[in-house]
Formats: C-alpha cells, sequence, structure tokens
C-alpha cells in the first residue's frame, strides 16, 4: 500500500510501499478513503509529543470502507483497557493505558489501515469521504470541548481553524452567540468566522468587545490562556482544547478569582464519538476543507503550520 510515513522529528513524511495491515480478531480492515490532518499531527512531526511509534504512518481522522461496502470512522482513541478507574467510571479518555491512533497506532495516511471496531464509528449518510473525515477530531473533540464549556450563552473561540468552523455552527444552532478570536491582522479567519456565524471576530490578545460566560482555546498558544480568563466573566469556563500548548505565563490570581474555572480537554469518550455524529447531520454541519493527495502530506502540514488552512485539511487517500 502507499503510505507517508513519520521516521523522526526534524524529517519530512515519506513516501513509501508498505505490507497492508492485517487485521486481528475484533479489527476491521479498512481501505481509507480520506483522513483529515489534525494540528496534533503538526505535534508529533515537530517532537512535541515525544513518544509516537517509529515508523509510524500518521492520521486519526480516518474515513474508510470495508471490504463489504460499510464506511466507519477511525478517530484518535484507539483502544482502552476497560479495567482501570477511568474506564469503568465513564471516562475512558483518561484510561492509563490508551492507544491512540496514527500516534500508538498506525493511522490514516496510508491505503489501508485496521483499527479495532469497538472504536470505531460509522459515518453519518449525507456526508461524503472527504467531508466527513474533520467530523472525526476536529468536530469530536471540540465538541466534548463545548460540552466542558457548559452552556453559558457568549462563547468565546480562539483561534478558528478545522474545530472552531465546525463547533461556531454547533453553538450558533443551540443559540449561542460566538466571538472568534484569531492573530492581530488575520482579516482572512475573521471573515471567515463571521460567515460561520460569529457576530464579532477580531484580536485574540485584545480585548473582547463584551463579557463572555465561556472560551475555548484551540489555537496552541499559552499567552491566550490569561488572556481568556481575562475575557470571561465571574463564574466563566476556559477550556483548553489542544493537546500541547506553549507555556502559560503566569498571571494575577485575580484573574482566575471569581470562580473562574480554568480546565484542559483531553482525547473523546465513545459516548462524546456517538452524540456528536448524531448531531452534525441535525445541526447541519457543513465542513468547509483543502483537499490534498495523500503524496501531498507534507504540503497539508506546512499549510496548517502557517495557518493558511480555511476550515480542516483532508487528504483525499482513495476513492
Ligand atoms: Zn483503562
Ligand atoms: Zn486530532
Amino acid at each position: 500500500m502507499r503510505a507517508m510515513v513519520f521516521e523522526g522529528v526534524g524529517r519530512p513524511l515519506r513516501p513509501a510501499d508498505l505490507a497492508g495491515p492485517e487485521p486481528q480478531p475484533g479489527q476491521l480492515l479498512l481501505r481509507v478513503r480520506a483522513c483529515g490532518v489534525c494540528r496534533t499531527d503538526l505535534h508529533i512531526v515537530d517532537g512535541e509529543l515525544r513518544e509516537p511509534k517509529l515508523p509510524l504512518v500518521p492520521g486519526h481522522q480516518i474515513v474508510g470502507e470495508t471490504e463489504d461496502g460499510r464506511r466507519f470512522g477511525v478517530p484518535w482513541l484507539g483502544w482502552t483497557c476497560g479495567e482501570c478507574r477511568f474506564c469503568t467510571s465513564g471516562r475512558e479518555n483518561l484510561c492509563d493505558r490508551a492507544r491512540f491512533t496514527g500516534y500508538d497506532i498506525d493511522g490514516g495516511y496510508a491505503e489501508l489501515a485496521v483499527a479495532d471496531e469497538r472504536f470505531c464509528f460509522p459515518i453519518p449518510a449525507g456526508y461524503p469521504d472527504l467531508q466527513a473525515a474533520p467530523l472525526l477530531c476536529a468536530g469530536l473533540i471540540g465538541y466534548r470541548a463545548l460540552r466542558l464549556a457548559g452552556d453559558g450563552e457568549r462563547l468565546g473561540l480562539y483561534g478558528f481553524g478545522a474545530a472552531a468552523h465546525i463547533l461556531c455552527q454547533v453553538a450558533r444552532a443551540q443559540g449561542r452567540r460566538v466571538f472568534a478570536f484569531v492573530r492581530a491582522g488575520d482579516e482572512a479567519a475573521a471573515g471567515f468566522a463571521r460567515e460561520l456565524g460569529a457576530e464579532w471576530a477580531g484580536d485574540a490578545l485584545g480585548p473582547a468587545p463584551e463579557e463572555l460566560d465561556a472560551a475555548i482555546l484551540f489555537a496552541p498558544a499559552g499567552e491566550l490562556v490569561p488572556a481568556a480568563l481575562k475575557a470571561v466573566s465571574k463564574g466563566g469556563v476556559v477550556v483548553c482544547a489542544g493537546i500541547h500548548m506553549s507555556d502559560i505565563p503566569s498571571f494575577p490570581y485575580e484573574l482566575l478569582w471569581g470562580e473562574r474555572v480554568l480546565r484542559s480537554v483531553a482525547n473523546l469518550t465513545r459516548r462524546d464519538g456517538e452524540e456528536f455524529l448524531a448531531l452534525a447531520p441535525a445541526v447541519p454541519i457543513r465542513t468547509e476543507i483543502e483537499v490534498f493527495p495523500l503524496e501531498q502530506a507534507n504540503e497539508a502540514l506546512a499549510r496548517l503550520r502557517s495557518g493558511a488552512v480555511r476550515g480542516a485539511a483532508v487528504l483525499r487517500v482513495s476513492g
């Protein structure tokens, strides 16, 4: 099978011809149709997440098809132990022994992938392969972040990429007001946010136009944490939704005072996936994508790194 392989930090992904994976009992063998490119993939190739399997086929937003024509999505959470105190209390996202797709397990930057059937989701009918791919991480982990942000009306989204462009649609459908915080001068991102229903879009480090009830940080920049705490009202929640973030600068306790909450969101549970994929067609969420052939995975990652992607980057693998 054709694949793009990560062999170590500082080296571009290498196009390779690999032997196809052999499914073990309980695993599905999938012909990969599309695979979303996530910021987490960038953190892996940039060496910010330190323990990937090597060599590695990245990619954890896989839309694939079984031999008998059923479409499945494969997300980041690839396996959990089912026995630890997290797994047995509805928090399998925190499982001590969890294994992740495109990190501990080869992912979807390849023509074939195997995945534990218990962690795969049927893809909602009506979503073409390419448009479905970003639902599987940007959408799904974004949805978990939105749930943990509470049900406040005034929601700030920091960083308007793949996740925020999906979440903005969900939040608007829930009747919330959305404020988009983007890099100073990024008129393209600000305009994109307004098109999707944000009532205001502006500089992430500048003042918010009014107090917020909650803020979700998708951009991996630690200096946004005090900025977001400053923007939320008493009792407000700030959720860090990424897997990696630069260091958070120190800030006065006053910013946290007033029962403000600062928390992270890690991974996903299968329940998140089931709820979100049922919600997506009801909103309905429309994903905006930039499509790259599998062989241009390095170009897709570079565009994501520079912040140039409008919506989500997706690799077209087959079909
Ligand atoms: Zn566990
Ligand atoms: Zn991801």
